[in-house]
């Protein structure tokens, strides 16, 4: 009888156990899934307090990327999905809320009738928008530019500061100066190229239901996104999931398996791995490091999400919405705030009020490293520009992420391509993927991981 091939995951965030569950669900391969923490989940991490449920991490994903609801489905959460709720969004700029325009994808217009309205932005500023269906094409030939110097091109510095950085820089924690075009929002490339303008490009492809469209645009699950990692774990074969489990090294043996080695554990040998871990960590497990020159240099940036709560007698926002961004240019330390009791009242009780604000730009992320109270009272400094409120929280959970948003940088796109042809070559039957490479969104690690245990499988068959 031949024995089944084995496959060492490493790391248990959303990326190793979408990998872990596929191969479990195929059933031809034996695996184990080793997780350096006490638990698994990664990035990932809900706080079920007091009947709130708050997410320091992630906290929903976009629903038209399917491949999350799908996995969310097979491991047998699909009752507890839900929408958010729809509402006006906001841009904080010099101390007053404005709302960002309405028919608009991450803030460019469809409507420029609706946009001309806007207080968000000078008449000249407005203007310059709309002159970007004359604006000829930035990038040719497949090539790649950054974010910042597409969008300021076709649409002008002034929308690029007070909306496109704040929704677009946010998502990725970047300098969108730095941020590759290609490997972050690439469907503006593909509208410039085929519509000659992004503008025009969104009007043709822009469906009726999507601008009449009564459902949110994300989804989540409302008992928190902890409990799909719970899920997931459940959904292993028993003894699968080894945490507190440090992978120091994976060597190559000379009948081409692998030595995994652990931290005060003894080795063992595996046929095929998926590393899941941050880029550095991964790079770091390989004594010969040639293929990993990019990715062991990957900057990464940190930040922290502040949830606070109150009672709804203690604030008073006279705006109707699901939250705000910020500005480039103010002194604010937040960079957006969520009113999350309002886009997902799932997440809060009755009477009461919850926040999410985060912290940290790329320019400056001293603001993660100061005291959670130090935090908190910046936070509500800021808050209290837009929004009345009294007294302190009832209570608050600041949740640090350091060196934890992986910058895509010009050229991302072609140095991974790189990347893993060299490990194909040099270390075949070794997938790295993750949140570093082909996507940051949840939705995207599920598809690495789901798709590196497909390729191993298929390898190994
Ligand atoms: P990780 O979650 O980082 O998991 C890697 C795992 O590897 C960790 O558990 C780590 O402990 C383990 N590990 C590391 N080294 C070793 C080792 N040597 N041995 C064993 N294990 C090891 N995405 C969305 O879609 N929607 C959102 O709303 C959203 N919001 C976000 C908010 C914040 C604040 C952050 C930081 C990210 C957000 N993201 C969001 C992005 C998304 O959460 C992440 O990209 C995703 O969770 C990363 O998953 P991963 O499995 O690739 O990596």
């Amino acid at each position: 009888m031949t024995r089944k091939p084995r496959i060492a995951i490493i790391g248990a965030g959303i990326t190793g156990l979408a990998a872990a569950c596929w191969l479990e669900e195929h059933g031809f391969c034996d695996y184990d899934v080793f997780e350096a923490s006490g638990r698994a989940g990664g990035k990932i991490c809900t706080y079920d307090t007091d009947g709130f449920v708050i997410e320091g991490g992630p906290d929903s994903y976009l629903a038209r990327k399917t491949r999350m609801t799908d996995f969310i489905r097979r491991i047998g959460l699909e009752d507890d999905l839900t929408y958010n709720h729809r509402g006006s969004a906001f841009v904080l700029k010099q101390g007053r809320l404005h709302e960002t325009p309405k028919q608009a994808v991450l803030g460019i217009p469809t409507d420029l009738g609706l946009f001309s309205q806007t207080t968000l932005l000078s008449e000249e500023g407005k203007a310059r928008v709309v002159k970007e269906q004359r604006i000829p094409r930035v990038v040719k030939d497949g090539g790649d530019i950054s974010v910042g110097t597409f969008f300021r091109t076709r649409f002008g510095d002034e929308m690029v500061d007070v909306l496109i950085e704040p929704l677009l820089g946010g998502i990725y924690g970047g300098n969108i100066d730095e941020l590759s075009m290609k490997a972050t929002f690439p469907v503006f490339l593909t509208l410039e190229e085929t519509y000659g303008s992004v503008i025009k490009g969104l009007q043709e492809t822009r469906t009726k239901s999507d601008t009449t469209k009564k459902q949110g645009l994300f989804l989540t699950v409302r008992s928190g996104l902890l409990s799909v990692v719970a899920a997931a774990s459940q959904s292993l074969r028993k003894d699968a999931l080894h945490l507190n489990t440090v992978v120091t090294a994976i060597d190559k043996t000379e009948s081409g398996t692998y030595r995994i080695s652990f931290d005060g554990e003894d080795a063992c040998v595996y046929d095929a791995c998926i590393v899941t871990t941050p880029p550095k960590q991964a790079a770091a497990l390989f004594v010969n490091r040639t293929p990993f020159s990019y990715v062991e240099n990957m900057e990464a940036t940190s930040c922290a999400t502040v949830a606070l709560t109150f009672c709804d007698e203690q604030v008073n926002n006279t705006h109707e919405g699901t939250g705000f961004v910020v500005a480039r240019g103010g002194d604010e330390v937040i960079t957006a705030c969520t009113w999350t009791d309002q886009k997902w009242p799932h997440t809060s009780r009755e009477g009461y009020t919850l926040l999410r604000a985060y912290v940290g730009r790329p320019e400056d992320e001293s603001i993660v490293d100061a005291s959670d109270e130090d935090i908190v009272t910046a936070v509500l400094s800021d808050l209290k520009k837009v929004m009345e409120i009294k007294g302190a929280p009832l209570f608050y959970k600041v949740t640090r992420f350091k060196q934890a948003m992986p910058q895509y940088k010009v050229g991302h796109v072609e140095e991974v391509t790189m990347f893993y042809e060299r490990m194909a070559k040099m270390y075949p039957r070794v997938h790295v993927v993750g949140a570093a490479f082909q996507g940051v969104g949840l939705p995207d690690c599920v598809v690495q991981g789901e798709e590196a245990a497909k390729e191993l499988v298929h390898e190994e068959s």
